[in-house]
């Protein structure tokens, strides 16, 4: 084999995942050195594409901001003074981002074990101990089914022990490797990681070379334990098209198993029809936002549509970060009669980032597609009041962050910073529901909503996170009516309750709006462009195809005092989850792609809070609104209540219903509603008489003289009660009489 050929290449930064006039005004020309195998003749300037301005490694930028972040202490929650709040901390940041602008990253993005993007075919081994743990499996952050016996493991493991033992990847273009991280084996019954190990490069995988560290063949450290990433650089970046990863020593009571990333920048070639990369052709700032930056992005959308955009806060995460949400509505600010709320929650597991970023793309997209005039969403905005709050737990997205898109790991910034897993730390009503009627002689009259907070969960000890206090006081201050709670890690829409009954690990647990559920998870899951495309393979070890890519939570793996369950059962509001991606933290170079696959389902989504029904009761005489009205839709054992103007929204599926409707101090009302396919409401209004006796007591409270229709109403209604008393005492009397009858006959 020839000598490495050593070529100066010109890289140029084309920029083309960064978004606005950046792209054009500042990546230029530097000179850079690699090297390539032999067979590769370079004569002239290559042009390698930069796909990243994600960090694979803490920087000293890192260091400043979570600094920054540190010295933000807890504080008293403030509400609505999100743009002020975001004035005065953005002069903070400019300094920064100063900084942060004139950084030049040589980093190579991720080649896409852990995303898929490569597939199975691409990835080769010397050996593996069995089907489960075979090459296929040797992708960063794969996580392993519950027995060792499983098709699906955690990690390919070689069958010998053996420095012989090779895992490969096929690039299928010609690439300039830049870097190999590591992971051990994901398992809860043994322990298993390489420690050290030599990377070879090769172009046609039959002759392979070494990786060098000046004349010595290059030993990289691997892993420490089974779950950390460890990143190796490249010594000298080469191009190559296949890569090897050859373990050299590994735990000493364990044996060859390894996850693996590769990363590595596909070398430009002029000939390749397939250079053309998926993208988006929407202008959105794909990049992963952190804290500042998303509060940065958020300005610049409401000073682009400063009419139909709002920022607030709800509150402030352990750390004192703001929990900022935008509200995209025609008339941001308030309340209109009629008009739904809807919400998009993202980051309540602060490293699954993807969802964060799609709901900062979404506001970008709404407000440019309102300017342009976009009948689609006009109309989505015009008619509905949207709420998004990219960022639940800003405390861990920032843990998560530091440590960059792939070395973040599995759980890293997925908990509070008082580890606290957000999704567990909502009351659990359903048990408090499921026990109140199993003790009641007539289950069905045991309330189905508006299930009180049980009193345990108020005391100031209660490990309830300040995250989920203002989570909490937002679902309760806006009659929210849809939502979804964006998370990662899988590809499955869930719909509730995700609390199973009896504590059953898994156990189908149906609400009683399972047919809307229903529809709703596969809205979604029918439209995101991953999801629903039939060759996709699994992310794990779950095939969630076989169910349409929907699950009841509960059947999953059952969660006490998740939100989507506390949102159904406490308010209003149905929620679904939506698992984005099987990679949590997707690098950088996914993002336009990942926008584009969710685009549509985001959309479709949020136009579904203008199914079933929606009206507004009224008070038949002075025609005002009436508040906290119950809805009832016979055979559906889940109320819904009426808004403080008297609105309300009951989703539903098409079909006719009945609809009783009442108010304390008002005759119920019994109306026939029908709910068509097309996706507006029909519109329901009721109007409601008071009970002569609560006009009687009102009247009575304003020390006003009892008007002649209402005496007599009164006079009736007494009239009709005391010929049914005097019914009852006969009946009784009657039973008596012939009790007495058949004791003197016996
Ligand atoms: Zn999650």
């Amino acid at each position: 084999m020839e000598k490495s050929l050593c070529v100066v290449a010109l890289v140029l930064f084309l920029g083309r995942f960064i978004c606005g006039a950046e792209t054009t005004t500042q990546n230029f020309s530097f000179l850079s050195n690699y090297t390539t195998p032999s067979s590769v003749k370079w004569t002239q300037a290559v042009i390698v594409e930069e796909q990243s301005r994600d960090r694979v490694t803490p920087t000293a930028e890192t260091r400043r901001h979570s600094k920054t972040v540190t010295e933000e202490q807890p504080n008293s929650t403030n509400v609505n003074e999100g743009n002020k709040g975001i004035k005065e901390e953005e002069l903070k940041d400019r300094e920064d981002h100063k900084i942060k602008d004139k950084k030049i990253n040589l980093d190579c993005p991720p080649l896409g074990l852990e995303s898929l993007r490569v597939d199975d075919s691409q990835i080769r081994a010397s050996s593996s101990q069995r089907t489960g743990l075979g090459p296929h499996r040797g992708r960063l952050n794969i996580q392993s089914g519950i027995s060792d016996g499983d098709q699906y493991d955690g990690a390919w493991c070689a069958e010998f022990k053996d420095k012989h033992q090779w895992i490969e990847v096929d690039a299928i273009h010609l690439t300039l490797f830049t870097g190999v991280i590591l992971q051990g084996r994901n398992s809860i019954w043994s322990w298993d990681w390489v420690e050290s190990y030599k990377v070879q490069l090769s172009n046609d995988s039959v002759d392979w070379q070494t990786c060098m560290n000046g004349t010595e063949e290059a030993i990289f450290k691997g892993n420490q334990d089974p779950e950390t990433p460890v990143l190796g650089l490249l010594p000298v970046p080469t191009v190559a098209r296949f890569i090897r990863i050859n373990p050299q020593t590994w735990y000493f009571n364990g044996t060859i198993c390894l996850r693996a990333e590769i990363l590595g920048c596909r070398v430009h070639d002029p000939m390749d029809p397939y250079q053309q990369e998926r993208g988006s052709r929407d202008n959105l700032d794909f990049r992963h936002h952190d804290y500042k930056e998303m509060r940065k992005l958020m300005k610049s959308v409401t000073e682009e549509c400063p009419d139909i955009t709002h920022i607030y806060t709800i509150g402030k995460s352990y750390m004192g970060l703001k929990l900022y949400v935008m509200e995209i509505s025609d008339n941001p600010g308030k309340h209109e009669l009629g008009e739904p709320e809807f919400r998009y929650v993202a980051g309540m597991h602060g490293n699954e980032a993807l969802g964060r970023e799609l709901v900062l793309n979404l506001m970008q997209y709404l407000c440019k597609e309102y300017k342009k005039g976009t009948q689609r969403v006009v109309q989505l905005v015009t008619e509905t009041r949207i709420h998004l709050l990219p960022s639940m737990n800003p405390d861990g997205y920032e843990v998560a962050y530091e440590k960059g898109s792939e070395l973040s790991g599995w759980a890293d910034g997925r908990y509070s910073f008082e580890g606290i897993d957000l999704n567990h730390n909502f009351p659990d009503l359903n048990n408090i529901m499921w026990d109140a009627q199993e003790i009641a002689a007539d289950a069905s009259k045991v309330s189905n909503h508006y299930i009180p907070i049980p009193e345990y969960y108020t005391q100031e000890d209660a490990l309830v996170a300040p995250e989920t206090r203002a989570v909490i006081s937002w679902m309760q201050d806006i009659p929210f009516v849809l939502s979804a709670n964006l998370h990662g890690g899988e590809l499955v829409v869930t719909y509730p309750y995700d609390c199973t009954r009896d504590w059953a690990p898994k156990e189908d647990t149906p609400t009683a709006d399972d047919a809307f559920f229903r529809w709703l998870a596969t809205v979604y899951a029918s439209t995101n462009l991953v999801l629903a495309n039939p060759d996709r393979r699994i992310c794990h070890y779950e095939d969630f195809q076989m169910h349409n890519n929907i699950i009841n939570g509960g059947a999953w793996h059952t969660v006490p005092g998740s939100m989507n369950d506390f949102s159904y059962l406490h308010t209003n509001c149905f929620e679904v989850t939506v698992e984005l991606s099987c990679d949590k933290f997707p690098h950088v170079s996914e993002l336009p792609v990942e926008w584009e696959n969710n685009k549509e389902s985001l959309l479709v989504y949020m136009e579904q809070v203008h199914r079933g029904i929606k009206g507004v009761i009224r008070d038949k005489i002075s025609k005002q609104g009436i508040a906290n009205a119950i809805i009832k839709v016979e055979d559906h054992d889940h109320d819904i209540r009426s808004a403080a103007d008297g609105d309300y929204w009951r989703l539903l599926n098409p079909g006719e219903y009945k609809v009783i409707v009442w108010a304390e101090g008002y005759f119920p009302s019994v109306r026939r509603c029908r709910v068509g396919q097309q996706p507006h409401p029909t519109i329901c209004d009721f109007t409601l008489t008071k009970t002569p006796i609560q006009r009687l007591k009102e009247i009575r409270a304003k020390g006003e003289k009892i008007p002649k229709d209402l005496q007599l109403r009164l006079r009736a209604l007494r009239m009709r009660k005391l010929r049914a008393s005097t019914k009852a005492i006969n009946r009784r009397r009657e039973n008596q009489r012939q009790r007495a009858r058949r004791a003197r006959s016996t």
